[in-house]
């Protein structure tokens, strides 16, 4: 699933190629992308302007000239790509929005889990509740320790299922929850309420700092995920937990161990991040 960095990579994409586009023409091959009526979705987009693109936590935010607002979630596979209008669909393509300069905008979905929802700017959360509910940003303005101590304070859950709780921190989800806790030196199950201040304020630091990294990477490729230029993310070969079970820990050499943490894979590194009691 592409998580913050991969979906930043995509809005950055978008931004470069599709801000200032009309919308001439929408066909919605698969109407299930849409949350709610597709024939609504097509007239609330006809005709209007590609604004800006925004984000928050794993969603893009599809700014347009008429007031509203496409909130897009790209799930496991979702992906966009900009093509001459001559192009033809691929056989994931879930909608394609026809763009004035003789552009196409795809929307290609190999799984089908990735959901789009019209919405009016500045109301998003009515038609996207979600939305309401994440939590703060990965960033060195909004993730403050005093939130960090107070959310994790409030929960008995193992850290690593915390870290993917996107009510809590939004844009996090296995691979970097991996990575920040190996190198925070924390026991994937350690419960959320037992680490210290001291402990919150290193994985902070590193949770700022990996999302930064890795989206100067331009994301992870693990399966399909690629940029909407079709370049592929270069983060895979800076992971230092993540897909490596069976192999040296990169600080110490012991043998990188995987569990199941909530029903999710975690690889960690059991001389490094030592569990409690
Ligand atoms: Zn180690």
């Amino acid at each position: 699933m592409p998580e913050l960095p991969e979906v930043e990579t995509v809005r950055r994409g978008l931004e470069k190629l599709i801000i200032g586009a009309r919308i001439t023409k929408v066909t919605i091959p698969y109407p299930k992308v849409i949350t709610g009526d597709s024939q609504a979705f097509t007239t609330g987009v006809l005709n209007a302007q590609f604004t800006a693109i925004d984000r928050r936590g794993k969603y893009l935010l599809l700014r347009l000239s008429n007031q509203h607002t496409i909130v897009s979630h790209l799930r496991m596979e979702g992906q966009y790509s900009v093509e001459p209008i001559d192009a033809a669909p691929r056989k994931h393509t879930e909608i394609i929005f026809e763009l004035d300069g003789q552009r196409v905008l795809f929307y290609n979905d190999t799984r089908r889990f990735g959901r789009m929802v019209l919405t009016t700017t500045g109301h998003e959360s009515i038609e996207a509740p979600s939305l309401a509910k994440l939590g703060k940003e990965p960033t060195e303005e909004s993730l403050t320790l005093a939130y960090m101590v107070a959310v994790f304070s409030r929960s008995k859950k193992p850290v690593k299922s915390f870290l993917l709780d996107q009510n809590q921190i939004a844009g996090i989800g296995n691979i970097y929850a991996d990575e920040v806790l190996w190198q925070s030196k924390i026991h994937p199950e350690t419960p959320a309420n037992q680490l210290s201040e001291v402990e919150l304020a290193i994985l902070r630091k590193n949770i700022i700092l990996e999302m930064a990294r890795a989206i100067a990477h331009h994301g992870t490729t693990v399966h399909s995920f690629s940029n909407i230029f079709g370049e592929v993310g270069q983060f895979q070969n800076e992971l230092e937990a993540y897909g490596r079970v069976n192999q040296p820990c990169l600080r110490c050499g012991a043998t990188m161990v995987k569990i199941k943490v909530g029903q999710r894979g975690t690889t960690f590194c059991p001389v490094c991040q030592i569990k409690r009691g």
